[in-house]
C-alpha cells in the first residue's frame, strides 16, 4: 500500500501538470480555474469523509466503518483492521475474566479485595454468602460498616495479618470463619474467608471429651488418694514391708491428680471464647507475691535455694484478668526453678524475673541460668505433653501441660511468648503484651 503523503503528493503533482498542460494549450484564467476547481474538489472529498469518520466516532460499530474512497479507502482499512484486532482483544479478555470469575465462584473460600481505604472493591458470590455482603450495594462502602465485629475491626486497623483471625458469624451462630488479610499493590488488600465451621466442631467435640473425660477420673482418683493417705498415715494398716508401695501409689495418684486439674484449666481456657477480664493489675504486688511463692517452691525442692531476684517497673501497669495471668506468671517461674540446678558447682542457680518496658514494648521475662534447651525443641514447648526431659518434668512434679496453658492465655491477651535458650547456659521465657494493655502510672 503506498504511503498516503506520496499519494496526496502524485495527485497535487498530477494536477500542476494538468493546470501547466492546460496553460500551454490554452490561457493562464483557464488554468488557474481548472486548478482551483480541482482543489476545492479534492478538499470538498476530505471534509465529506471526515465528517463520516466523525459520525462513525460518534457510534463506533466495526460493521459501520465506511469503505472510503482513494486516500479515505487506505484509512478506512487501517481503521478496520484495527478495530478487528481490538474486538478480538476484547473478546479474549472477556473470556478470561469470565473464566477468572467461573473459577473464583468456584473456589470454597470468600474473596474479597479492598481498596487502601478498606472499602469493598469486589467479591466472590461465596464472600457474599458468608460474610452478608452483597456486591450491587455494598460496593465501595467501608468492610467495618458490613462487618460489624469489634475484634474483626481491630484485626483489620491493628495490620498484623501473619495469623489469620478466627470470626463467629453474628448472622449465623453455627458459622465459624477463618479470615485472613493479605495487603498486596498499592495498600489494597485481599480478604479470605474460610469456612472452618466442621474443623471447629470436632475441635469442640475433641474439647468436650478431653473436659468430661477429666471431669469423670476427678472423682474416683480423689477417692482413691484419700484411701491411699488414710491408710499410709493409720498405724499398723499397712505392712512396712508394704509401705514403700503405698506411698509410690499414693506420689502417682497426685500426679494424675495434677495432669487432670491442668487438663481442665486447659480446656475452660481454650472454650472460653469470650474476652477476658480488662481489669487493671498493679504487677508489682502479684510479681512480688510470685516470687514468693517462688521461694517456697524452690525449698521444696531443692536443698539450696535458688537466688531468685525481681526487677519490676512499678509505674508499669497491665490490663488483663489476674487470675489468667498469674497462673502465665507462675508457671514460667516454677519451670525456670524446676529446670534449674543448684548443685552446679559453677553457677549458683540464677533467676531473674522482670517486668517492664523493652524497646518500646511491655515484657514480663524470666531468665534462668539453668539446663538450657536445644534450638530444635523450642518451636515444639507450647504442645501439649512435649517434654524435652521427661524424666526431669516427672521428678520435678511437671505435667507438660504448663507451656500450652501459658500460650493459650497470652493468646486471650493479644500477648506473644518469646523463648531464647541456650544448651546448658539457661533460658529465658518473654510475654510481650500489647501496647494498648499497658497503664503508665507515670
Ligand atoms: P512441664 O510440666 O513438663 O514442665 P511445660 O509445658 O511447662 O511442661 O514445659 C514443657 C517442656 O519445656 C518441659 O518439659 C521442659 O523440657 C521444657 N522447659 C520449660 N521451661 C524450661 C526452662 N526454663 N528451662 C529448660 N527447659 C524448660
Amino acid at each position: 500500500m503506498l504511503d498516503i503523503r506520496w499519494k496526496a503528493a502524485v495527485f497535487i503533482c498530477a494536477l500542476i501538470i494538468i493546470s501547466l498542460f492546460s496553460w500551454l494549450i490554452s490561457d493562464a484564467t483557464t488554468a488557474l480555474l481548472i486548478f482551483s476547481a480541482s482543489l476545492l474538489v479534492y478538499i470538498f472529498n476530505h471534509i465529506f469523509w471526515l465528517h463520516k469518520l466523525q459520525t462513525w466516532f460518534k457510534k463506533p460499530s466495526l460493521k459501520e466503518i465506511p469503505e472510503g474512497l482513494g486516500l479515505w479507502e487506505d484509512v478506512f482499512t487501517l481503521l478496520l483492521k484495527y478495530e478487528r484486532n481490538n474486538t478480538f482483544n476484547q473478546t479474549q479478555l472477556n473470556s478470561a475474566l469470565e473464566r477468572f470469575n467461573l473459577a473464583t465462584s468456584a473456589m470454597p473460600d470468600g474473596l474479597v479485595i479492598l481498596s487502601s481505604s478498606n472499602e469493598i472493591e469486589w467479591c466472590t458470590p461465596n464472600a457474599e454468602n458468608q460474610l452478608g455482603l452483597d456486591l450491587t450495594t455494598d460496593k465501595n462502602l467501608p468492610i467495618v460498616n458490613l462487618i460489624r465485629n469489634s475484634s474483626f475491626i481491630s484485626y483489620l486497623y491493628n495490620e498484623q495479618y501473619h495469623e489469620p483471625f478466627k470470626l463467629k458469624s453474628w448472622r449465623n451462630p453455627d458459622l465459624v470463619l477463618e479470615i485472613q488479610l493479605i495487603p498486596f499493590a498499592n495498600n489494597q488488600k485481599l480478604l479470605i474467608s474460610h469456612d472452618m465451621t466442621q474443623l471447629e466442631k470436632v475441635d469442640i467435640m475433641r474439647r468436650d471429651f478431653i473436659a468430661n473425660v477429666s471431669h469423670e477420673l476427678r472423682t474416683p482418683l480423689t477417692v482413691v488418694g484419700g484411701f491411699l493417705e488414710t491408710l499410709i498415715d493409720m498405724e499398723g494398716a499397712v505392712p512396712e514391708k508394704l509401705k514403700p508401695y503405698f506411698t509410690m501409689m499414693d506420689e502417682q495418684t497426685i500426679r494424675m491428680r495434677r495432669i487432670i486439674e491442668d487438663l481442665l484449666t486447659l480446656s475452660t481456657i481454650e472454650s472460653n471464647s469470650e474476652d477476658p477480664d480488662n481489669s487493671e493489675i498493679n504487677m508489682s504486688s502479684l510479681l512480688k507475691s510470685v516470687q514468693n511463692d517462688a521461694i517456697g517452691l524452690s525449698q521444696s525442692l531443692t536443698k539450696k535455694e535458688h537466688n531468685i531476684r525481681l526487677q519490676v517497673d512499678s509505674n508499669l501497669n497491665l490490663r488483663g484478668s489476674i487470675d489468667e495471668l498469674r497462673s502465665v506468671f507462675s508457671n514460667l517461674v516454677s519451670n525456670a526453678i524446676r529446670y534449674t540446678p543448684t548443685n552446679d558447682a559453677s553457677k549458683s542457680g540464677e533467676i531473674l524475673i522482670s517486668w517492664g518496658l523493652q524497646d518500646g514494648e511491655p515484657v514480663f521475662s524470666v531468665q534462668d541460668s539453668g539446663i538450657g534447651i536445644e534450638q530444635r525443641h523450642i518451636d515444639r514447648l507450647t504442645e501439649r505433653f512435649y517434654r524435652v526431659d521427661r524424666s526431669r518434668s516427672r521428678e520435678t512434679g511437671g505435667t507438660g501441660l504448663g507451656l500450652s496453658i501459658v500460650k493459650h492465655i497470652l493468646i486471650r491477651h493479644q500477648a506473644k511468648l518469646e523463648i531464647r535458650s541456650e544448651l546448658g547456659v539457661g533460658s529465658t521465657f518473654s510475654a510481650i503484651f500489647p501496647k494498648a494493655r499497658i497503664l503508665q502510672l507515670k
